[in-house]
């Protein structure tokens, strides 16, 4: 039995309780924000965030009330959380890469991943393509994370990336013929384009969200060229058609000219690199609406690392030393012309959790700040069909980023994330 008083308190404390959790919200008090749609910034707002969504945007830094939670962004400003469209979760290049291709298991690869992606989240990137993974790590981790199983962005996996034989697709490249020196169909090795169809249905069926193909050599495979075409347009074309049946983008990694416009003009919705772009390449991509993604941080990565003479192994070195420098002369050129970009930086390449880097380098190449910014929010948002994120809006999704100061001014505090929340949770905070 119990006493009137504590009854009375055990209302009080359900109603307060029942109070609390209803109106019980995360007030970002950001001194400048920057909503991923807008072209100008406003200052002094408070982004109001209740049960994992934006529920109100107000001017002014509104004051808590009983069980809200207050987030300081006074002293600098609150962006979207940012899309990076071409990373590799997996791996992370280094001097060790070669030899660990034969030492290292899918599941060391798998908790790897776990670790990068954590890294990725924290760096203020909340949604990434993982544009290629020989584990199966990525696609497995795409469902923990939206399962809250794990902390990470949202990953939109496309699996095994399909090329020809002997190729920057081909897994077996470069090893002894005593080893296993013919990557198969399951690898996503194709000849043909009857395989290349098969290989996008592989994909589909393991659950791959896009479609990466490999249309010319690469700088980090165990091969002379960096940038001949490896795939006939027709066997393109097989993958655009069949991959589209899907509703699967498709995109190519291509440095090469040639390997570039068949890949445009078999109708790819993104070129990665684009490194020895021509004229008529270019020409090509406007006519097509095909987007660029320039991967300007690996491009910088592999041109430092190439300057050692014991980072590569000698095959690798002169293409790193050529390609990476190329790569930031091609994108000015390019954004100059009028393509479509979107940022993306190759991570895994370089250092996971490096990724900001690429704000300031799309600067350097010409694009103004809040393009940059745009190109990581609000415009891959809607490459990606994702409609509740990519922007600061009322009814979207908070995966949102802060950083201190202001990147319209300087863009390098894109480097330099102190907020990120996603899954109604808070993971850095100021
Ligand atoms: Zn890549």
């Amino acid at each position: 039995m119990i006493s009137r008083g504590s009854k009375r308190r055990a209302a009080t404390l359900a109603l307060f309780l029942c109070s609390g959790a209803l109106n019980a919200a995360t007030l970002i008090h950001a001194g400048r924000l920057i909503d991923g749609v807008s072209d100008t910034p406003k200052s002094n707002q408070t982004v109001v965030v209740d049960a994992g969504r934006i529920t109100a945007i107000e001017p002014g830094f509104r004051n808590p009330a009983s069980g809200d939670r207050v987030i300081d962004l006074r002293n600098g400003t609150l962006l979207p959380g940012f899309i990076d469209t071409h990373v590799h979760l997996f791996m992370e290049q280094s001097r060790r890469t070669e030899i660990e291709r034969y030492t290292r298991n899918d599941t060391d690869l798998a908790i790897d991943a776990v670790v990068h992606a954590n890294r990725t989240l924290l760096a203020g990137f909340t949604t990434v393509r993982d544009l290629g993974d020989w584990s199966g790590a990525a696609l497995s981790l795409a469902k923990a994370v939206d399962a809250g199983r794990v902390p990470g962005p949202r990953i939109i996996a496309a699996g095994k990336p399909i090329g020809s034989t002997g190729g920057h697709g081909d897994p077996t490249n470069g090893w002894s013929r005593r080893l296993e020196p013919v990557g198969d169909l399951e690898d996503g090795v194709v000849d043909s384009p009857d395989a290349a169809r098969h290989a996008v249905r592989v994909r589909y069926k393991e659950g791959a969200r896009t479609i990466k193909i490999m249309a010319t050599a690469g700088v980090l495979s165990l091969e002379a060229h960096s940038g001949n075409p490896q795939m006939t347009e027709a066997e393109i074309r097989a993958v655009v058609e069949t991959a589209h049946d899907y509703e699967l983008k498709v995109a190519a990694h291509a440095h090469g000219a040639e390997g570039i416009k068949r890949a445009v003009r078999a109708g790819v919705d993104s070129i990665e690199h684009g490194t020895f772009l021509d004229d008529e390449g270019i020409r090509l991509m406007k006519e097509h609406g095909t987007w660029l993604v320039p991967t300007l941080s690996a491009a910088k990565w592999v041109a430092d690392m190439g300057r050692d003479p014991t980072f590569f192994p000698e095959v690798i070195r002169p293409k790193a030393l050529e390609v990476g420098p190329q790569i930031q002369k091609t994108f000015a050129k390019v954004y100059k012309a009028g393509v479509k970009i979107m940022f993306g930086t190759d991570t895994g390449v370089s250092p996971h959790g490096s990724n900001g880097r690429e704000f300031g380098l799309l600067v350097a190449g010409g694009m103004p700040p809040m393009q940059a910014i745009r190109a990581a929010t609000s415009v891959p948002a809607k490459f990606l069909g994702l409609d509740d994120t990519g922007s600061v809006e009322v009814g979207k999704l908070a995966e949102l980023a802060g950083v201190p100061g202001d990147p319209l001014v300087d863009i390098s505090v894109m480097e330099r994330v102190v907020f990120v929340m996603k899954d109604n949770t808070v993971y850095k905070s100021p």
